[in-house]
């Protein structure tokens, strides 16, 4: 994917009292985006579709006002957030449930009130040291050249004692981030899938070859490094497909000795879901046949339908064979 840039943009005029709300302005402007100032966003569109399409090419510059950060269990003690949403359309984003018809971009320009806000929560903890992540409703990677909010806060880590960060990204985008003083307090997640899994259903990403090529520099600029295999879906050649993507991905961070991490996720879907997914995308190709799957009890509550036990087992062997093949430092955290 090019450089994002959103076809219209909606300003609070609060988020200009800040640095960051000026120079997304600036950006805004030299590229001649049609800027709205408002607090309302308007989505215009007659379909539910137009309105999700529309509402990916449209940023809110506003601010965040969380005081209180939500916690983020498994992954990190706590959440926060520089951006919601982003330009891609996963088909099988699972945000894709939680951000409603329109799931416009916003871009919090009152970064130091985040930062004060990320720092109390440090303080307040009493660990050696307390983690955040902060793409959990969000890729915090293609705003970067707009906001250059992501390098000041893998910098405000990097200077923390005690504060620690993780955020994960399907964008190559990272060019900036290497210059970073990140002092290895923050850990750079790639989400890799196949060649056919990222062209059939992760629309407006980064290719895998442009990831790859991305984890092999932020690899070399010493970032702690992770991978999100996810989701992982059985077709035919699956097998040699995940293969050729380690093998590919192994050639371009060799020279890092360190531990990477790999969390194996599964494809798995909610009815919820699987509904929003066909009137989002009618001509899917997604396979979400019941029939070959099983019920999970999910922690949210829902029912989730994932492979059957003898496939499900059949994944994870193959995946960890490979991670153990072409990675000896190599961690599998989980599979799910
Ligand atoms: S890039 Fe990530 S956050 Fe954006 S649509 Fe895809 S899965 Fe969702």
């Amino acid at each position: 994917m090019k450089e994002f840039n959103p076809q219209k943009a909606f300003v609070d005029p609060m988020s200009l009292e800040y640095a960051t709300g000026r120079r997304v302005l600036e950006y805004l402007k030299a590229s001649q985006i049609p800027i709205t100032y408002s607090k309302r966003v308007i989505i215009e569109g007659e379909s539910s579709i137009e309105k999700y399409n529309n509402s990916k090419k449209t940023i809110f510059l506003t601010l965040n006002k969380e005081k209180k950060l939500r916690p983020c269990s498994p992954s990190a003690d706590f959440q926060f957030s520089l951006t919601s949403s982003c330009p891609g359309m996963c088909e099988y984003c699972y945000l894709q449930t939680t951000q409603g018809e329109r799931p416009y971009i916003k871009i919090f320009a009152n970064i130091e009130d985040i930062f004060e806000v990320i720092q109390k929560h440090i303080d307040e903890n009493e660990s050696e040291t307390t983690t955040f992540e902060c793409s959990s409703i969000t890729d915090p990677v293609p705003f970067e050249k707009m906001t250059g909010s992501l390098k000041a806060c893998i910098e405000f880590f990097g200077n923390s004692e005690k504060g620690r960060l993780r955020f994960v990204t399907k964008y190559h985008q990272v060019d900036d981030l290497i210059e970073a003083h990140h002092k290895g307090h923050t850990t750079f997640r790639f989400s890799i899938n196949t060649k056919k899994i990222i062209n059939d259903f992760e629309h407006n990403t980064s290719s895998m070859e442009h990831r790859i090529q991305a984890a092999g520099k932020v690899s070399k600029a010493g970032y702690p490094l992770g991978f999100i295999i996810a989701p992982i879906m059985r077709y035919p050649n699956w097998k040699e497909d995940y293969e050729e993507m380690l093998s590919e991905l192994k050639s371009h961070v060799s020279e890092n000795k360190k531990e990477i991490t790999f969390e194996l996720i599964q494809h798995r879907y909610t009815q919820t879901a699987k509904k929003l997914i066909y009137s989002r995308f009618p001509k899917t190709k997604l396979d979400m046949n019941d029939e070959e799957r099983q019920l999970k009890w999910g922690p949210y509550g829902k029912y989730k339908h994932v492979y059957k036990k003898e496939d499900s087992e059949e994944i994870k062997a193959h995946m960890m064979g490979l991670i153990e093949k072409y990675f000896e430092n190599g961690k599998v955290e989980y599979f799910t």
